[in-house]
């Protein structure tokens, strides 16, 4: 057992320990926080101070309910907020603002180094495992955002998402805690303005589905194409999808693009097989897209409505999105992979997923990171490291795809290692479908 184990007190004991503490006791109250928030925003206003608020989400709080009964979840969450009292400052405000999750309000920040040493004493809070009567030892982790006021949130409502979505990125990253950064947008663009353009065009059907065919090693033939969206805006010109899609996963649009690169990709796919070619299609998901739980239900209907056999869709999915609530997601795949369509784990190797989890992730296909493979040319232990890869990917399994395919000596040294897919502007940059055509012609 660890030495440093903190068992939970009973309330008598809650109330000796609260005397200590400098920061005011716990409000629970979502309206009261706002009100707070408000009144806070309106005295900076006066002054040049700043304030931050801290978002905080209990991970899998709704698994301890579950799994050891309420009374066990109420006595955690007592424990955790006396731990968070205690790591606060006199003047700091700590509010419920929902079963499992906690705002923070940190008044007279001069820096923001200030707001980024209280998320690290919050953060450590969390270290200890909890223990509840006689409960076993719990991990108990939290994901934590903090967003600063006025340095890039101009209202309460504002500074309340940009923490929300700090906290999000925290859990998908699973960093410690994230700090709210501005999306940078073409032009220098307000994003509220962009995100408007954005969800405009995306309901006038303004975005297009470029196609990036992909080729088996063994015997350099098509057998599928990845679709990727493009955007031209009306003044900026063209937007690429690596600007665009942080914009849309923020403000909930990324999902009518989904479901819209869904059904474009399909359709095209039915055409292509009515026409004598039949291609597999991959199309690339965003984490918040496995947030809905009626994800595979749209999958399958998309499916029947373009008479598309389920394994003629792969959904790409990159690792970072994957290690987003692992449980969640591996029931929404099992879902997905029962329904017969492939999944593909993108940009393997760029986060840090654990062996673990990928065993237990009912996927087919590894994307290798395409840095990997360009920097292949340059470095023998890269080579190394992609032939490691790839033996992983065999060894469980899975097919595997190189991505970043510039040169023949790339191709040459994939093929050699075994590797089953390549894409790359070696074979074809991203096309339209009339040039898609041309060259399965
Ligand atoms: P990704 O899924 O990893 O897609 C591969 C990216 O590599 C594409 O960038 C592609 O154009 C680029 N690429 C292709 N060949 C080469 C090459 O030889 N060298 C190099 N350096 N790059 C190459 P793109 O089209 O800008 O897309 C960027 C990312 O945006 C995609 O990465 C994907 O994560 C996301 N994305 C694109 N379309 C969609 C979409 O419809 N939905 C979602 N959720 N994400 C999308
Ligand atoms: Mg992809
Ligand atoms: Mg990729």
């Amino acid at each position: 057992m660890r030495p440093d184990l903190k068992a939970i007190s009973t309330p008598s004991d809650a109330a000796a320990r609260d005397e200590d503490i400098a920061a005011s006791p716990l409000q629970v109250d979502r309206l009261g926080m706002m009100k707070a928030l408000s009144e806070l925003i309106d005295s900076c206003a006066q002054g040049s101070l700043s304030l931050a608020l801290i978002c905080i989400d209990i991970n899998e709080f709704r698994e301890i309910n579950l799994s050891s009964g309420f009374e066990v979840g109420d006595a955690v969450l007592d424990e955790i907020v006396y731990r968070l009292r205690s790591a606060l400052r006199q003047g700091d405000a700590l509010f419920r603002i929902g079963d499992d999750e906690f705002a923070i309000l940190l008044p007279s920040i001069l820096h923001e180094d200030h707001a980024i040493l209280a998320a690290h004493k919050i953060s450590a809070s969390f270290e200890e495992l909890i223990i509840v009567r006689d409960s076993e030892p719990m991990d108990v982790r939290a994901s934590i955002g903090i967003a600063l006021y006025p340095d890039t949130a101009e209202s309460d409502s504002e500074l309340l998402r940009q923490a929300t979505v700090a906290r999000y990125r925290a859990n998908t990253s699973k960093s410690p805690f994230e700090m709210y950064k501005k999306v940078l947008t073409p032009g220098n663009i307000s994003p509220v303005e962009f995100a408007r353009d954005l969800r405009r065009a995306v309901s006038n059907n303004e975005l297009e589905l470029y196609f990036q065919p992909q080729y088996e090693l063994s015997s350099r033939a098509i057998t599928g194409v990845e679709a990727l969206c493009r955007w031209t805006h009306a003044t900026h010109g063209k937007v690429g999808p690596a600007e665009f899609i942080p914009v849309a996963e923020e403000t909930g649009i990324i999902t009518s693009i989904t479901s819209w690169a869904l059904n474009s990709a399909l359709r095209q796919c039915c055409e292509w097989r009515v026409n004598g070619k039949p291609l597999v299609v991959s199309v690339n998901l965003s984490a918040y897209d496995l947030d809905e739980g009626d994800f595979p239900e749209l999958v399958q209907r998309t499916l029947r409505t373009w008479r598309v056999d389920s394994s003629q869709l792969m959904l790409e999915i990159t690792e970072t999105a994957m290690m987003h609530d692992q449980k969640r997601t591996i029931g929404i795949l099992r879902r997905l992979s029962e329904l017969g369509v492939g999944l593909s784990i993108d940009d393997f190797g760029s986060g840090y997923s654990s062996l673990n989890y990928l065993q237990q992730m009912p996927v087919n296909d590894l994307k290798i990171e395409k840095d990997f493979i360009i920097k292949m040319e340059r470095s023998e232990s890269d080579i190394e490291l992609v032939r490691t890869v790839i033996d992983l990917g065999h060894n469980y399994g899975l097919t595997v795809t190189a991505e970043g395919v510039e040169t023949e000596k790339a191709e040459r040294l994939l093929a050699d290692m075994k590797c089953d897919f390549a894409q790359g502007r070696y074979f074809s940059a991203p096309v339209t479908v009339d040039e898609l055509e041309k060259l399965l012609d």
